[in-house]
C-alpha cells in the first residue's frame, strides 16, 4: 500500500515536450478540507485509504503542497464546440499531475480539476464550483457502477474560496483519475495549426502507452483509429442503454480511449424521451439523447481528418464507416440483454421499434419501465400497467409479442427476471438526487448525502441490505420515479 508520499508518479506525457503542454503548479488554496473521499479509486492507485485521514492528503491534492514525483502540466488542445471550431482551448483550470502504475500494471492519470488558472484559461478564473464538482464526482461513480467506461475521482477537496458565477459560489478541487486525458481535441490542435509531425507524435504516444501491441504493425495508425472508433461506439451504446445524455459532446470532451469524460450538464433521462436535452444551453438539441450516436460519428470523422497524413483516405473512411455497424451491434446486444432475449432476428428488431413507439407515446420512467418489465411473468403487473393509464391494449399487445419471443428462449421466467435485473439498474443518478446532495452540501455543509449516493451507485442493480443499513439508506426512496416537480430540470453550463 502506498502513501501520498510514495504514489510513485511516472510522467510519460512530459516526454512529448513543451509544445504539448505548459508546466504549472496548482494555485494555493485556503484551508482545504474533505468533501468526499473514494476508497474504491484509492484501491485502483494502491493508495492506503487511511491516507484520507491525514491533513497532508487534503493539503497536497488541494494544491498547497507539491506531490513527490508529480510534474503538473496543463495540456494544450482545441476542439469543435457545438460544431464550430474553437482554436483556443486547453486545460484552463486543470492539471495532469502524472500517471500512477499500480501493482497490476494498470496506468492511471491523476489530474486536478479546478486548481487555478493556466495559460489556457482565456480569462476565466481557473476554478470549479463545488456544485459541478459534486456532479462530476457522483456521475463517475454512477457510470463505474453500471460498468460503463468513465473517468472517476479519488477525492473532492473543499476550499474556502468563493468564485463568481451567477452568484458567488463555493469552489472545490476534484482529483480526477482516468485511463488517459488525451482527447480528440489534442489532435485537432496540432492538425489545425498545421503541424502534422506533432499529430504523429501524439499518435505514437497513444500507441506506445495504450496500444503497445500495435507498435510493430505496418498499419498501426489505422488500427489506432479503428480502436478509437470501436471504443467510442461501445461507450455511446452504453449511454443509450441507460438513458444517459452527456450534454456537451464537443471534440475536446471526447476521450481517446472511449471513457465518459468531462461531466458538465449531463443527465439521466427520467421519463422516456428521445429528445431529452440535459444542457440548458443546447438550444437546438445538437446533443440530445437521440443524436448522440450520430454525433459520435461526426466527432470521429473530425479525428480521422487529423490523421490524413498517416493513413490512406480510403482506409480512414473504411474504419470510420465501421462505426455504424459497431454501434448498431453493441446497441442491439445491450437492448437484447435489457429484454432478456438472445435471439437477435428481424422479430427482435420489430419488437424493439414497437417498444420505442409505445414508450414515446406514454413516456414512462425509463429506468423503472425496464426494472418492472423484468418481473411481468413472475409477479404483479400493477406497476408496469400504471405507466400506461387508460390504454392497456397497447401495452398488452406489445407484451403479447414480447411473450412470444421470450418463449423462444430456453429459460424460465425466474431466470429471465434475474438476468434482466442484473443489467437494468434499479438506482441511477437522478438529477434531483444529485441536486439533493448539492443542496445539503451548500446549505448545511453536510456532505453525507454525497457518500450515501456513492454507496448506492456502486450497487445499481439491487439492494445490499447490510451495506444500505450501515449507511442508513432507504432503497425505496432512491429507486422511485422522479417526483413530478423535478421532472424536466435542465442544468446550466456555468461550472
Ligand atoms: P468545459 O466546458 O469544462 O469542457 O471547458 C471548456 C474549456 O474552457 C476548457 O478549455 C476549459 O479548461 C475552459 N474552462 C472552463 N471553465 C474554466 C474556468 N473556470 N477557468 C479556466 N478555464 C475554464
Ligand atoms: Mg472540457
Amino acid at each position: 500500500m502506498r502513501s501520498v508520499e510514495t504514489l510513485n508518479f511516472k510522467n510519460r506525457f512530459v516526454k512529448l515536450g513543451g509544445e504539448f503542454y505548459q508546466y504549472k503548479a496548482p494555485a494555493p488554496v485556503t484551508n482545504p478540507f474533505p468533501v468526499a473521499s473514494n476508497p474504491d479509486v484509492a484501491a485502483l492507485l494502491d493508495l492506503d485509504p487511511n491516507a484520507f485521514d491525514r491533513p497532508e492528503f487534503w493539503q497536497s491534492f488541494g494544491g498547497n503542497h507539491a506531490l513527490p514525483g508529480a510534474q503538473p502540466l496543463a495540456m494544450v488542445y482545441s476542439g469543435f464546440q457545438f460544431g464550430n471550431y474553437n482554436p483556443q482551448l486547453g486545460d484552463g483550470r486543470g492539471l495532469l499531475l502524472g500517471e500512477i502504475e499500480n501493482d497490476r500494471g494498470e496506468s492511471w492519470d491523476v489530474y486536478l480539476k479546478g486548481c487555478g488558472q493556466t495559460r489556457f484559461c482565456r480569462g476565466f478564473d481557473g476554478r470549479a464550483t463545488l456544485r459541478s464538482s459534486i456532479r462530476e464526482y457522483l456521475c463517475g461513480e454512477a457510470m463505474a457502477g453500471l460498468g460503463i467506461p468513465t473517468t472517476r475521482a479519488l477525492a473532492l477537496v473543499g476550499i474556502e474560496e468563493l468564485i463568481q458565477r451567477e452568484l458567488p459560489e463555493p469552489a472545490a478541487v476534484l482529483v480526477r483519475v482516468a485511463r488517459t486525458h488525451m482527447r480528440f481535441g489534442n489532435f485537432d490542435y496540432f492538425h489545425y495549426t498545421n503541424r502534422p509531425g506533432k499529430v504523429t507524435e501524439l499518435a505514437d504516444h497513444a500507441i506506445h502507452c495504450y496500444f503497445p501491441e500495435l507498435e510493430t504493425a505496418p498499419d498501426k495508425y489505422a488500427q489506432l483509429f479503428a480502436q478509437v472508433v470501436d471504443r467510442t461506439a461501445w461507450m455511446i451504446a452504453c449511454w443509450q442503454s441507460v438513458g444517459f445524455a452527456h450534454g456537451v459532446m464537443n471534440t475536446d470532451n471526447m476521450s481517446l480511449l472511449g471513457e465518459t469524460f468531462d461531466y458538465g450538464p449531463y443527465g439521466f433521462m427520467d421519463r422516456f424521451n428521445p429528445m431529452f436535452i440535459p444542457n440548458h444551453s443546447d438550444m437546438h438539441g445538437r446533443y440530445s439523447y437521440a443524436q448522440q450516436p450520430q454525433i459520435g460519428h461526426w466527432n470521429l470523422a473530425k479525428l480521422g481528418e487529423t490523421l490524413t497524413h498517416l493513413v490512406e483516405p480510403e482506409r480512414l473512411q473504411q474504419e470510420l464507416e465501421r462505426y455504424s455497424a459497431r454501434f448498431n451491434h453493441y446497441n442491439r446486444t445491450l437492448m437484447a440483454r435489457k429484454l432478456g432475449l438472445s435471439v437477435l432476428d428481424a422479430e427482435f428488431d420489430s419488437l424493439v421499434s414497437g417498444m420505442i413507439q409505445v414508450l414515446s407515446r406514454h413516456k414512462p420512467d425509463h429506468t423503472n419501465f425496464f426494472r418492472t418489465l423484468s418481473g411481468f411473468r413472475t409477479g404483479s403487473l400493477a406497476t408496469l400497467r400504471s405507466y400506461f393509464p387508460g390504454n392497456p391494449e397497447e401495452l398488452n399487445a406489445w407484451l403479447d409479442r414480447y411473450t412470444r419471443l421470450l418463449e423462444r428462449e430456453d429459460i424460465t421466467p425466474e431466470e429471465q427476471q434475474e438476468a434482466m435485473d442484473a443489467v437494468n439498474p434499479k438506482f441511477i443518478l437522478r438529477n434531483y438526487l444529485a441536486q439533493g446532495a448539492i443542496d445539503r452540501a451548500l446549505k448545511e455543509n453536510d456532505y453525507s448525502e454525497i457518500e450515501r449516493l456513492r454507496v448506492i451507485l456502486k450497487y445499481p442493480f439491487g439492494d445490499q441490505p447490510e451495506v444500505f443499513r450501515k449507511w442508513d439508506i432507504d432503497p425505496t426512496h432512491y429507486a422511485s420515479d422522479t417526483p413530478e416537480p423535478y421532472l424536466g430540470m435542465q442544468v446550466s453550463c456555468s461550472a
